[in-house]
């Protein structure tokens, strides 16, 4: 087994099952107090035996639609190389990486895999695609690096054309840097690090990196409306994005790239987070920053989720934001502090002395900080010690560069422990929202509270329910929930999914009642779909749909995602 953080590779391909290419899992091994607590907090024995996936050759693939025309002209056009129907191929552009994905894939569950997988290089392949597949009626689902996890790559069950992704990792190029105004000409296929690397040798940074950096893609974060770690001074996506190419069934939508304008409603807003319903993204003119001369991440303790959330406000209100901050409320500390490695700074720091201090003063069970400063040396530096001030202000114990350091290294990891956890069976999952700082602590218990008892009424066994606080903004912040536990026993996988889903369902109806947000990151896909006329009104839903069926009649594009079947059937729009 490779080692997750030595880890590197160039062709950002998932192993058929789980997260990371193959070889790469997680180091449970290496965790010796990690495997215990776990078993603890879900009721399961300690000699629990793993329950392996099916072999990757018991999968049988149901026969592919084909319609020889379109197969022979897309062929002219790309070249045999990149156009495949392998089953490998197939099985790798199914779906997304959410749990229900993973549970299909390991099980074999492959009933509705694309048809013909295409692989455009170019801005002109990618119009000739969508001609030939409006002439051929043939489906579209743009496709980067499948990481989302509401079910917004997976061909449509509702609909029976033949179904071509197209795979935009060979659009990977930095076509223009302009350093004086600090925007890039980007495409869409570049994964995180291959953007980030190309714009790190001419001295400059995106600055987005989501949790799934590693594996998702530039056109992915525009069309889910991303969110990345460092959003408290980058932004989210859309608030990098200053023009766009998008190819659309009607035509070209080219949006100029402005630093401001007036212009009617913001076209790059429509774009942004359309799923891929509306256009295939072929090129993006993105706001970059330079490489920051400095970077620092500290860990720092509360002695409640309380006391760090209202250091956090007072840290917004007082116009200081770290370019980072998560702050994980008790039960998901717990989980940090169990899943270090023994050798671990934080460890060795907690372990003695400093943990009897800290019990004595009221940090019997703390809430973790991490918060990251960046920038040139001198305004880092002044930040941070503004930021100190107000968190010690708020009773925080600060553990210092090392531990923080330590979070950042192993800040991907969490998707390889889910593969490991779902070999014993567990539902793992996690679900977000966003809502205003007034909202916060009400919405945090009560969604908290329902997910606790739905698991438990579900499944039978205790359930894992963690949260942090994120991606700060004036007006409130992002809430993030983990969630994990073992399946009823003896489930096969229609009943995980189907506990899964009870979970999901309860959380998300709880964010709704509370106000929260449907996903401050994750998208809409398929499965946020039953509460989007909630969150967006009728009437929104209406004219999303009315924006669709002017650009793609025949419903080409991803049919099935973002908007319901119901809302773009015969008399969905008044005549
Ligand atoms: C472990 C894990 C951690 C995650 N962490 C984060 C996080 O921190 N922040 C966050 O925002 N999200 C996160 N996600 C969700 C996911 O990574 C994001 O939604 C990401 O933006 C998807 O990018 P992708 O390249 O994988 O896109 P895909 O999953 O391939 O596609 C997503 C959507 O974009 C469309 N699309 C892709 N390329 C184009 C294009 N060129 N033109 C038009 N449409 C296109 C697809 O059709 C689909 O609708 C996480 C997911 C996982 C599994």
């Amino acid at each position: 087994m490779r080692d997750l953080h030595e880890w590197k590779d160039e062709s950002y391909r998932h192993k058929w099952w789980g997260w990371g290419p193959e070889g790469l899992e997680y180091d449970m091994h290496r965790r010796p107090d990690f495997w215990p607590w776990i078993c603890k907090i879900a009721a399961l024995p300690d000699d629990a035996t793993p329950a392996y996936r099916i072999s990757r050759d018991s999968i049988k693939l149901p026969a592919r639609k084909s319609q020889p025309e379109f197969d022979d002209a897309v062929t002219a056009l790309l070249g045999i190389d990149r156009v495949r129907h392998d089953d490998d191929d197939r099985i790798a552009h199914s779906f997304g990486r959410s749990y229900r994905d993973l549970v299909r894939l390991r099980a074999g569950l492959i009933d509705h895999p694309p048809d013909l997988i295409l692989y455009p290089q170019s801005h002109d392949d990618v119009v000739a695609i969508v001609r030939l597949a409006g002439d051929h009626d043939v489906t579209l689902i743009p496709f980067g690096g499948g990481t989302n996890i509401v079910g917004c790559v997976e061909p449509s069950t509702a609909d029976d054309r033949m179904v071509a992704t197209l795979d935009m990792r060979l659009m990977n190029r930095l076509l223009a840097l302009d350093k004086e105004s600090m925007t890039a000409d980007l495409e869409p296929g570049l994964f995180g690090p291959q953007l980030e690397r190309l714009l790190n040798a001419q001295g400059c940074s995106l600055g987005h990196h989501p949790d799934s950096f590693q594996f998702s893609t530039l056109g992915g974060w525009l069309a889910t409306r991303s969110a990345g770690t460092q959003s408290n001074v980058y932004g989210k996506i859309e608030d990098m994005v200053l023009g766009m190419r998008v190819v659309t069934p009607r035509g070209i939508i080219e949006t100029k790239s402005l630093p401001a304008a007036s212009n009617g409603p913001d076209l790059n807003r429509v774009i942004v987070g359309s799923e891929g319903i509306f256009g295939i993204i072929t090129q993006a003119t993105m706001r970059v920053h330079p490489v920051p001369e400095f970077e620092e991440y500290r860990l720092l303790l509360f002695p409640s989720f309380r006391d760090g959330f209202r250091a956090l406000r007072e840290c917004v209100v007082q116009g200081v934001m770290p370019s980072m901050a998560r702050l994980s409320d008790e039960a998901e500390t717990e989980l940090i502090f169990a899943a270090k490695y023994p050798s671990s700074g934080v460890k060795r720091i907690l372990n003695g002395p400093v943990k009897r201090l800290l019990r004595a003063r009221g940090y019997s069970r703390p809430a973790a900080l991490v918060v990251a400063f960046e920038g040139t040396r001198k305004t880092a530096r002044q930040l941070r010690r503004a930021i100190r001030r107000i968190l010690r202000k708020h009773r925080a114990f600060d553990l210092g560069t090392g531990a923080g350091e330590a979070w950042k290294e192993s800040r991907y990891d969490v998707p390889f422990l889910r593969d490991y956890l779902m070999d014993y069976g567990f539902i793992t999952d996690s679900f977000e929202t966003s809502t205003v700082w007034s909202n916060m602590m009400p919405l945090y218990e009560a969604v908290t509270e329902v997910i606790r008892k739905t698991f438990e009424e579900v499944t039978g066994f205790p359930g894992y329910v963690g949260n942090h606080i994120s991606h700060l903004y004036s007006t409130g912040a992002c809430l993030y929930y983990s969630v994990g536990g073992r399946s009823r026993e003896g489930s096969t996988p229609e009943e995980m999914i189907e506990q899964y889903t009870t979970i999901k369902h309860a959380a998300t109806s709880e964010i709704m009642r509370n106000g929260g947000a449907l996903s401050h990151h994750h998208a809409v896909g398929y499965e946020h779909q039953p509460w989007i006329e909630q969150e967006l009104s009728a009437t929104g839903i209406r004219s999303l749909t009315g924006f669709k069926l002017c650009l793609d009649p025949q419903r080409i594009l991803n049919p099935g995602s973002l908007l319901p079947d119901s809302a773009l059937g015969p008399g969905s729009l008044p005549d």
